[in-house]
């Protein structure tokens, strides 16, 4: 029953929820489900959960976002700022013509419009997708045509560059909101709208599994999915961040992810504000010292990134830092790709704490396995499944699936009936159902879990080399490559050959003051073999200036492999940059 334990202890949710190693244990959805609020008749709406009741139960005065503009402008919403925003834009929807259900997709940076239009969205009932603001107009078009978008918020210079031209090809686009005061011929001005439209809206009596966010998947394997989840995601929004984030209220939290990707929406909006943190959005895009002296001047107790900046921070070296207060961080996290084992322990000595590495996926709406704040890290593991979660690693067999023990490796599987696992791949039923096998949800991903309980990410199924009889992890060799001191980021592939199978071939870029050559090859490859052996060291380094990432950072060794076997590159819309 929702809010049960809002009503018998004014709201601390951290604090009514057991300790982590407890709560495996003891773990039911129906205890969790007393964090949050709920509508009268069961009815469930994230926007309500995420501000509305704050406001309601005398938090409105608190910060929730703190904004911080490109140039270095600060603007602070309170709770009740978003719950009045958000209340004008589900009303300007409304009068608009858009009604529930409809599909309303946003491209713009993080800048304050954003949220009040992905929180307006839900509370009118409709469903929102983000997308990446650096996407090309291709990109775009495709993801708005799968998604049927109804309406679309963006920015003026956005319109005129990626969506004017298309714009009338899309029959079921109504709507074109523009930030700001005025707006293109055939689009509507954001600010006067909301200026004209009330400030009042009840959220929507949304049920549980009514559809609220469609998020394409990063693209790296392939052509990217539209996974749906529906309104009952928040509830696993609502714990995760509690336990694997440690969001508490009034927390100061900064979460990096781009809104294009499901991490900005998950942890980037919902999670953080349905836990009342006070979140630091900044506009800017990664900047050492903008990064470094924002936690130092907003004081950030919690901070969410990617192994992608987290490298970038490494390969700046430790001096770069030395000139910070970092006192005020307690808890660090990082997803999206593998955590190398060397991120952690440079984190650990630049900003005294570990980053804790989590692991999820698009499909699954959530953080499904983490390392917590109260458990040992073990650096290289991705951490232990999160309360109410059963992980197990499997095999795919001719009749089904087999469960494999603790050392194996194996596909990483779920069990599903969690909250925010999506429940259905837009207009690819098939491909969903799929996914499932034996009562288990399939992730496409290679894991191993060891004896206390602890997964280890080997690699993605699709990237898996098989060399000489062994099977090798990509992230495994990676890992082992940037622990030399001149390799800032690698890139590993399986090569088809004669006599092996396939030999291990790795793309790095350097460091700072380090300069490519056949003799920096051989050192490198001479620390890898003695990490690795010879039967896993990479037969061949190439060295790289950058190497292909999708939107969200992740390496995409299938482009590298594509590219090294003179293949087609398939789906690149959602590459980092223009590069072809
Ligand atoms: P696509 O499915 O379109 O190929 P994608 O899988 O990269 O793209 P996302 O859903 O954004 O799209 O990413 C989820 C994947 O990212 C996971 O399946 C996993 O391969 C990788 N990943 C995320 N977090 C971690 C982590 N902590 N360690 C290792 N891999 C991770
Ligand atoms: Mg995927």
């Amino acid at each position: 029953m929702f809010g049960a334990i809002r009503k018998e202890s004014g709201g601390t949710r951290g604090a009514s929820l057991p300790n982590p190693d407890e709560a495996r244990k003891t773990f039911t959805w129906e205890v969790a489900e007393q964090m949050l609020d709920g509508l009268p008749g069961g009815y469930l709406n994230i926007a309500h959960e995420a501000v509305d009741r704050h406001v309601a139960q005398g938090h409105g005065g608190q910060v929730a976002i703190r904004w911080l503009g490109k140039d270095n402008e600060h603007r602070d919403l309170t709770y009740a700022d978003l719950a009045e925003g958000t209340a004008r834009f589900a009303n300007v929807l409304e009068v608009q013509g858009l009604a529930r259900g409809d599909s309303v997709f946003a491209l713009m940076g993080r800048v304050p419009e954003l949220y009040l239009a992905a929180l307006g969205t839900l509370k009118a009932g409709m469903v929102f997708t983000p997308l990446f603001s650096a996407f090309g107009p291709e990109p775009i078009r495709t993801r708005m045509e799968i998604g049927t978008a109804k309406a679309l918020v963006t920015t003026e210079t956005l319109y005129r560059r990626k969506i004017a031209q298309w714009r009338d090809e899309i029959p079921s686009l109504k709507l074109v909101l523009i930030v700001g005061e005025e707006a293109p011929e055939g689009c509507v001005a954001l600010g006067p709208a909301m200026e004209d439209a009330s400030p009042d809206f009840e959220a929507a009596r949304t049920l549980p599994e009514d559809p609220a966010l469609i998020h394409f998947t990063s693209g790296t394997t392939g052509r990217p999915k539209g996974a749906v989840h529906v309104h009952k995601a928040v509830l696993y929004h609502a714990i995760s961040g509690c336990y694997a984030l440690e969001l508490t209220p009034g927390t100061i939290y900064w979460c990096t992810a781009d809104p294009g990707w499901v991490t900005g929406t998950s942890y980037g909006i919902i999670s953080p504000l349905v836990n009342r943190v006070t979140m630091i959005v900044d506009e800017a895009e990664f900047d050492l010292d903008r990064w470094y002296s924002t936690i130092q001047r907003e004081k950030v107790e919690v901070w969410y990134s990617a192994p992608t900046a987290i490298r970038m921070m490494m390969r700046a070296g430790d001096a770069a830092a030395k000139p910070y207060d970092f006192s005020s961080l307690r808890f660090l996290a990082s997803v999206g790709e593998p955590l190398n084992p060397e991120a952690v322990v440079w984190s650990n000595r630049v900003f005294g704490k570990p980053f804790h590495d989590n692991w999820w996926q698009t499909e699954t709406g959530g953080i499904m396995i983490a390392n917590l704040a109260a458990q040992e890290v073990r650096p290289g593991s991705m951490g232990k499944p999160m309360p109410g979660i059963e992980a197990g690693i499997v095999e795919r067999t001719q009749t089904g699936l087999k469960e494999l023990g603790d050392g194996e490796i194996g596909e990483l599987a779920l069990r599903p009936g969690w909250p925010s696992m999506m429940r259905t791949y837009l207009h690819e039923q098939a491909r969903y159902d799929k996914c499932f096998v034996d009562g288990w949800y399939l992730s496409g991903d290679l894991a191993m879990r060891d004896k206390d309980g602890y997964y280890w990410f080997v690699g993605r199924a699709d990237d898996l080399i098989k060399s000489s009889g062994h099977l090798v992890g990509p992230f495994e060799v990676e890992s082992a490559l940037i622990e030399h001191e001149a390799v800032a980021e690698a890139g590993v592939i399986g090569v088809p050959d004669e006599t092996a199978g396939e030999v291990i071939k790795a793309y790095v870029t350097l460091n700072p003051g380090f300069t490519p050559g056949e003799e920096l090859e051989r050192e490198i490859r001479g620390h890898a073999r003695k990490k690795l052996g010879p039967a896993v060291a990479p037969r061949e380094i190439v060295f790289r200036n950058t190497l292909p990432k999708t939107r969200s950072g992740k390496i995409m060794r299938r482009l590298l492999k594509a590219r090294e076997l003179g293949l087609p590159e398939g789906d690149i819309s959602t590459l980092e940059t223009d590069e072809t």
